[in-house]
């Protein structure tokens, strides 16, 4: 519902914007129309008036210094002298203002001019109240003197009705313009975002049940496109990180059950009868086997779960690497002790590092874990530093049973064990590794591994250059 309040939001959104930026635009062509066609009326009232004007001055004869009409009989009965729908209005005047001669369809009225002109003019004035387009110009005598003006005008009336009903069509029309534009653009909104309402609406049914389910991609190749395959994209990642805890999940499950199952059946014979001392101990001692175990395995989920949900944050600081290392081996001495593994430093340069020294020296010890476990007693465990451009590579190697290629893409996978390991009775949780894995990750230090079944295994921790 949220959903489609949205939607229809965003709709009226474009259409508004559409209609705001159009609106700007019919305004400013709608300026610009009235402009121009109140111009070319002006413009052609102009022209009228001056053709007139034409006539008039063929009527007038100018002298030296005063000017006389030369066709007084003509200037009389001419045109001027009826009310037409449409008069001229003709005045002639001194440069004092007083008339000399004026059209008889301005009766009583006289056209008003503008003093100390020297050439001719346009301009809209008003004659008894109504406009009228007026053009003076001055009489010029034979030595270049102003002896009068010539006024000739028409009504404009008939241009300001035009002007004043272009005027309220235009304001009549844009907003109709508008709205019909919003409705248009409401509406093609609408059916551009449609395609987006079937994205919702498959994604809005996909649930943790049906993860498998994707949307289906549209026709074109458009953003609407991709946005799709960037969804489908992140449900496959989705569905992997969901098929991946379920399968933890189980996994956990099952290899908690099988030491927990150990301990229910050691203590369900032990009740069964008396038993002597000794056979209890010897009991006890399995079941105290499985607990250690069991607790093992719990720490080991533990750290990775905490990992797992980002909730502690590395720190980098700079590690002597063969200090940490000894750290680790003297932690470890007890274990050492009874493999009787001989240590060894080959080629190892007292290099400086920086990493988490917490993760590094768990990473450290779960390798050095393995190749006590996975060697013969006796062997040799091998600490070596190399560099690359980049790089300060710390290897551990042992001579212990080894990996074959088949199985070693998965010995960092939670709970892997390889057949060897699972079926002998070397004791393990299939953590170590993924806990190794992870640590390597969360620090960005890539951890690699060579091995070899009967010859022995190569862990190398990638560094990068101080
Ligand atoms: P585990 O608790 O079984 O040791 P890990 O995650 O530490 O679990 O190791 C996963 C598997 O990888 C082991 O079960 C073992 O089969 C194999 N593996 C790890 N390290 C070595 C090694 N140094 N030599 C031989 N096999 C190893």
């Amino acid at each position: 519902m949220a959903i489609n309040v949205m939607q229809v939001n965003l709709r009226n959104r474009i259409a508004g914007y559409y209609v705001f930026t159009t609106g700007i635009l019919i305004a400013g062509i709608f300026l610009l129309l009235y402009y121009v066609i109140a111009q070319t009326m002006y413009a052609h009232l102009d022209e009228d008036l001056t053709t007139e004007s034409t006539e008039v001055f063929k009527s007038i004869v100018v002298l030296s210094n005063q000017f006389v009409f030369a066709n007084p009989y003509e200037w009389k009965e001419g045109e001027h002298k009826q009310v037409e729908v449409n008069p001229t209005f003709i005045q002639v005047v001194d440069t004092a203002g007083n008339f000399v001669r004026k059209s008889e369809n301005l009766f009583s009225a006289t056209l008003s001019g503008r003093k100390d002109l020297h050439s001719k003019v346009f301009y809209s004035t008003t004659l008894s109240n109504s406009s009228i387009r007026q053009l003076q110009m001055p009489i010029v005598s034979t030595e270049n003197k102003i002896l009068g003006y010539l006024l000739i005008a028409v009504p404009l009336s008939e241009v300001e009705i035009l002007l004043h009903n272009l005027q309220i069509l235009l304001v009549i029309v844009y907003p109709i313009t508008l709205f019909l534009l919003f409705i248009l653009s409401r509406f093609i909104a609408g059916k551009s975002i449609s395609p987006v309402n079937k994205v919702i609406s498959t994604a809005e049914h996909i649930t943790k049940e049906n993860l498998e389910e994707r949307i289906e991609l549209p026709q074109h190749k458009d953003e609407l496109y991709r946005l799709t395959a960037t969804i489908n994209q992140l449900l496959d990642r989705l569905q992997d990180t969901v098929v991946r805890e379920q399968q933890f999940t189980s996994d956990a499950s099952h290899e908690l059950r099988t030491p927990l199952t150990s301990i229910k059946g050691t203590l369900e014979v032990l009740i069964r009868k008396p038993r002597t001392a000794k056979q209890y101990a010897a009991k006890i001692a399995v079941v105290i086997t499985e607990v250690n175990r069991l607790s093992h395995m719990v720490e080991q989920l533990l750290t990775l779960a905490r990992y797992e949900n980002h909730q502690i944050q590395k720190s980098f600081t700079r590690i002597h690497l063969p200090s940490l290392i000894q750290n680790v081996l003297n932690r470890m001495e007890n274990e050492i002790e009874v493999s009787q593994m001989k240590i060894r430093f080959k080629n190892f340069a007292s290099e400086t590092v920086e990493a988490d020294e917490y993760m590094t020296g768990v990473m450290i010890e779960n390798i050095v874990a393995n190749a006590l476990k996975y060697s013969k007693q006796g062997s040799n465990l091998t600490f070596s530093t190399s560099k690359t451009t980049t790089e300060i590579l710390c290897s551990i190697s042992d001579k212990g049973l080894g990996i074959s290629e088949e199985q070693l893409p998965y010995i960092f996978d939670r709970f892997y064990r390889t057949d060897e390991s699972r079926t002998s009775s070397i004791p393990g949780t299939g953590l170590g590794l993924a806990i190794v894995k992870k640590f390597s990750d969360v620090q960005s230090l890539p951890i690699t591994v060579e091995s070899e079944i009967g010859i022995g295994t190569t862990f190398t921790i990638h560094f990068p250059k101080l």
